[in-house]
């Protein structure tokens, strides 16, 4: 499963961050082209982190839209399936712009 593989591939950067440290949540930020489902990776996320030492903690999922821009008719537009077209004119001329996102935005370090 991809989602799996993700969340644990942010449960390790989460580990390294916190350096021993109680982490009650984690802010991350996905691109729509990263084709993640934010239930099967809240899921995912659960299933890796049960019995560690994050366990509880809360994943928050931020999703970033697919944008790009058309070299074409020189507009911006916003893709709903991951397909590289301009949403104007249907050309394929285009530059993504935002969508390849995948990021830790923040971790909410537990006080002690
Ligand atoms: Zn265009």
């Amino acid at each position: 499963m991809h989602e799996l593989s993700i969340a644990e591939a942010i449960a390790h950067k989460v580990r390294e961050r916190a350096a021993g440290r109680l982490v009650s949540a984690v802010a991350i930020r996905v691109g729509h082209f990263r084709q993640v489902v934010p239930d099967a990776l809240e899921f995912s996320w659960t299933m890796v982190t049960d019995g560690t030492g994050l366990e509880g903690c809360k994943l928050e999922i931020e999703q970033i839209p697919a944008t790009v821009s058309c070299r074409d008719c020189d507009s911006t537009t916003t893709l709903d399936i991951p397909i590289l077209v301009c949403g104007s004119c249907g050309g394929s001329n285009v530059t993504l712009l935002t969508g390849e996102e995948f990021l830790i935005v923040s971790l909410q370090i537990q006080e002690v």
